[in-house]
Order: structure tokens, then sequence, then C-alpha cells
């Protein structure tokens, strides 16, 4: 059995929203009602993202000392080091912007990583973003992970989606296999989808070992 894990970044990987506090931050809370606006989907997170970052100003050196002080749940490293072992592609997808992402991985010494993202462009003490990966199939997304994993899965990859929030919907759609907390937890629960709840990566690698080790028994049983 062949599988791939995708993870969301904000909240997932990290233990903060990273996104949704530097916008917050560098707009003085200008994008707040965009926010709200996009959570009942009355605008679609392409309008929201480049709207919230036509608000911020600040400097590129402003927006790297703030973004510093964010973290990463420790299981992290914990679940790329078992996916590399299990030889599982692991991806991360996210709807936030490059230049965090790569940098609160880098201080944690996570650099080889798959990373599908939106780009931030800092011009003059503006920040604009670029949605590279963004298409019309999918109107809701800025970058549609549903899209990613069609496009990235190989044929009989069981898909193991790991997220929390919105921007998680469609990729959880894809999965074969959920593990969903906060907002994506409520939004599966009215689509009556089946899946597994966490609050850290520890649990969600934990459960994966097992996931692993009952389908290896499963394969030496059938073999005979
Ligand atoms: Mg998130
Ligand atoms: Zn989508």
């Amino acid at each position: 059995m062949n599988y791939s894990l995708f993870i969301d970044f904000d909240y997932t990987i990290t233990t903060d929203d990273v996104g949704n506090r530097f916008y917050t931050y560098f707009s003085q809370g200008k994008n707040e009602p965009l926010v709200k606006r996009w959570l009942n989907r009355e605008i679609t997170t392409h309008e929201c993202l480049t709207k919230e970052a036509g608000l911020c100003r600040g400097t590129r050196e402003e927006f790297i000392e703030y973004i510093e002080r964010f973290e990463i749940d420790t299981g992290f490293p914990e679940l790329v080091r078992l996916c590399a072992e299990a030889n599982i592609p692991l991806y991360v997808l996210s709807d936030g912007l490059d230049f965090y992402i790569r940098h609160i991985l880098g201080k944690y010494g996570i650099n080889e990583i798959n990373i599908y993202s939106n780009i931030a462009v800092f011009n003059n003490g503006f920040l604009e973003i670029e949605l590279p990966h963004w298409t019309e199939e999918c109107a809701s997304c800025g970058n549609c992970k549903g899209e990613r994993i069609r496009q990235l899965r190989r044929k009989d990859d069981r898909v193991i989606y790991v997220g929390d929030g919105l921007s998680d919907l469609c990729g959880a759609r894809e999965a074969d296999l959920i593990f969903a907390k906060d907002d994506l937890a409520k939004f599966l629960e009215q689509e009556d989808r089946e899946y597994i709840e966490y609050e850290n990566l520890f649990e969600v690698r934990d459960k994966l070992i097992g996931i692993l080790n009952s389908a290896r028994n499963k394969g030496a049983a059938s073999r005979g």
C-alpha cells in the first residue's frame, strides 16, 4: 500500500495562525471584516487574500522580524522523519505566504520539503501577493488543495490529509483519511464526512504508525 501525506501550514504545522496574525498586525486590524466575510463564504479566498495584503504596510525587515515569534508543533519534525523512513511523500499545501513558511521551517532545520503556497512580493513598504496555483476550476480557494492533491498523488496512493481550517476543505474532500481539528472538523461534520480528530502532530504521527503497522501485518497475512 502506498501513501502520500498532505498537510496545511497555518495552525496545523504552526501553533498559531501565522497568516491571519500577520495580516491583522500589518493592516492594524483593518482586515478583520474581510476575514468575517470569507468565513461566511461571501467572498473568495483570492479576493480576501489580495485585499488583506493590500491593507498591509511594512518593510521586508519588519515582516521577517514579526514572524520570528511563531513556533511549530514539535510533533512536525517527528512526522517528517516518519514519512521519510516509510517512503511517504509529504507535501505542505498552504494558502499562506512562501516567505514565512520557509523562514519558520528553516528555523527548525527543515529545509528540504515540498511546499505549494502563495508568494509574497515586497514592494517599497507595500505587500503584494501572487497566487501562482490559482485557477478558475475552484471558485473558493486561492491555492486549491484539492487540485494540488489530484496533480501530485500517485494513482494508487491512499491520501492522508491533515488540516484545521476552511482552506483545507477541498483538500480533505480528496483524502482517504482525514486528520482534522477546529474549523475544518466543523465543516466536515456539516458534510457528514468522517475524520480523525487531533490536537497535535504527535497524535497524527502515532496514529499513522498504527495504520502502517496494521497495513504491514495485513499484507503479511494475505501473503500467507
Ligand atoms: Mg490552517
Ligand atoms: Zn478549492
